[in-house]
């Protein structure tokens, strides 16, 4: 099989490491066969400083240019993702591993963020007060910040950056996108969508990369603002250094979602829930639901039901359209995984599934990452398996005897991403999400991923910052506010003024 080379794309064009031969580089693997499939260039300083310059270089004209002329482009860079969906939901199958079908959805909810940035001379306007004081008028505007940088994860190749750069490029910005190096190749893609799209070379920039390039991009003085989403330590450590450097941060970090099953819920809908929050993707979404809060006697009467639907997942090569799980998406996430599982079974927690014992290879894919759905049950939150982020397919089961103590055992997490409620109680449901110290509440939906026009954060260690990924809080984050007030010669009175104006 022949190995591409994946390399950044500067100024409109794909370009090399600057430094030739001598930079480094790291091997692509297609995680469902173990397949090394291309050789992504990791930048280096002198790689983001190109960038950065072309960046910074495009910015004052795209500036200027009026915001529908700019929404225009996103129009027609809508209308191209749509022709092309499949393409980039194929690759990232290919690296990433995610079944086909569920990557088709992170192409559709990166397209959703796409079409909120066609609107953006609606989200530009500012706020105008006529008659401030005598003859005087007071307007808001907003203004794009200069060159913006993203680092991406690997869990969502397609959608994260599209949290980012849409938004970030319709209000003015220039773009410089680091993705995460194990599955690079649809930054590429994208690009060259952008570019036919008629986006001006220079606005739109791709270092590929790891820490290396991470680190130039925070401390160079013409990057105003990084978005980051990743893991929580990395996400502590991009927020302090960038705003060490003077720039505007926002860094998304880890989760540990729980869903919390009252005993009036519908528990076959829960338990289709919580199958498919926590193994869809292979429990690889900052999303996933990761511990399921079994309240009084739900435990008893779901868990068969829950084990026999773990058993049967369609643990399969993505490229299966009845896949339901693919493979893990490296070797390292794969050992870091199965560690956790030994550790839960340590601890005492109960394994009632062990997704270890997978053993239904495809014919060439003896080779891949492959897991089983796994799940214990009489989880303690004293245990790791409760306290930390795996990160995989596998699902702990805590039994409590009732609401209070469901808020009170997440309230005291250090994560507070995403969470969710099943329940028919409409007071339930209402004081749930009033008492929850949590970013991102679903009642009856497991996976609560606000849509494009409200934003997505979460809070305490699953969010550095104060503003959250796209929506209006995006639009916000992307530009500053300038006030001006403006009087006339004709209506200024005559005389210096020494105190303090007061509308007169
Ligand atoms: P990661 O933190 O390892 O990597 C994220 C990015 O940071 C990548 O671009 C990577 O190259 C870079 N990076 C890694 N180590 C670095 C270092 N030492 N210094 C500077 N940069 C570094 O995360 P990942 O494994 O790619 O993604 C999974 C994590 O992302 C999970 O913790 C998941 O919960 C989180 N995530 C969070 C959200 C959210 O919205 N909160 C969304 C998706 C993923």
């Amino acid at each position: 099989m022949s190995i591409t080379n994946i390399d950044h794309y500067i100024d409109g064009h794909v370009s090399a490491n600057a430094a030739g031969a001598a930079g480094r580089s790291q091997d692509v693997t297609n995680p469902a066969t173990g397949a090394v499939t291309g050789r992504v260039a990791l930048g280096s300083a002198a790689d983001v400083d190109r960038a950065v310059a072309a960046a910074q270089a495009a910015f004052p004209a795209w500036a200027d240019a009026p915001p529908l002329k700019r929404a225009r482009v996103m129009f027609k860079f809508l209308e191209l993702l749509n022709l092309h969906k499949d393409d980039l939901a194929r690759m990232i199958t290919a690296e990433h591993g995610k079944v086909f079908t569920d990557a088709q959805g992170e192409v559709t909810r990166g397209i959703d963020i796409v079409e909120f940035a066609t609107g953006i001379p609606q989200l530009l306007k500012g706020d105008y007060t006529e008659q401030v004081s005598t003859g005087i008028d007071n307007w808001t505007m907003r203004q794009p910040l200069g060159v913006v940088a993203g680092i991406t994860p690997f869990n969502f190749p397609v959608m994260v950056p599209m949290w980012m750069f849409p938004v970030a490029i319709a209000a003015g910005n220039t773009f410089v996108l680091k993705p995460s190096p194990i599955d690079p190749s649809p930054s590429l893609f994208i690009a060259e969508l952008l570019k036919k799209a008629g986006l001006p070379d220079g606005v739109f920039n791709v270092v590929q990369g790891d820490k290396e390039a991470v680190d130039a991009l925070l401390v160079h003085p013409d990057v105003k603002a990084v978005s980051f989403v990743g893991s929580t330590p990395i996400a502590n450590y991009i927020y302090e250094t960038g705003a060490h450097h003077g720039k505007r941060v926002q860094a998304l970090g880890g989760a540990k979602n729980h869903m919390v099953v009252m005993p009036d819920a519908d528990l076959d809908q829960s338990v289709d829930a919580l199958i498919g929050a926590a193994y869809g993707s292979a429990g690889e979404r900052c999303m996933a639901i990761s511990v399921a809060v079994l309240v009084g006697d739900v435990a008893d009467k779901i868990m068969p039901a829950l084990i026999e639907r773990t058993k049967a997942l369609k643990v399969k090569n993505g490229t299966n359209l009845d896949a339901e799980m693919g493979p893990i998406v490296t070797k390292a996430a794969f050992d870091r995984i199965t560690g956790y599982i030994g550790v839960g079974e340590a601890q005492g927690a109960d394994l009632l599934v062990d997704g270890r014992r997978f053993d239904q290879k495809e014919k060439g894919c003896e080779q891949g990452y492959w897991l089983g759905g796994t799940l214990f049950d009489k989880v303690t939150p004293d245990m790791r398996i409760y306290k930390e982020e795996i990160f995989g397919p596998v699902l702990a089961c805590v039994r409590v005897k009732d609401l209070a103590e469901a808020i009170a055992l997440i309230n005291a997490h250090e994560f507070g991403n995403g969470v969710a409620c099943f329940t028919r109680d409409g007071n339930v449901a209402r004081e749930f999400s009033r008492r929850i110290q949590v970013g991102m509440v679903g009642i009856n939906v497991p996976i609560p991923v606000p849509m494009a026009w409200h934003g997505f954060g979460g809070w305490k260690k699953s969010l550095f910052g104060d503003m959250h990924a796209y929506g209006e809080e995006g639009v916000r984050f992307y530009t500053k506010q300038k006030s001006i007030m403006q009087r006339w010669p004709e209506s200024i009175s005559k005389g210096a003024e020494f105190v303090m104006p007061t509308s007169k």
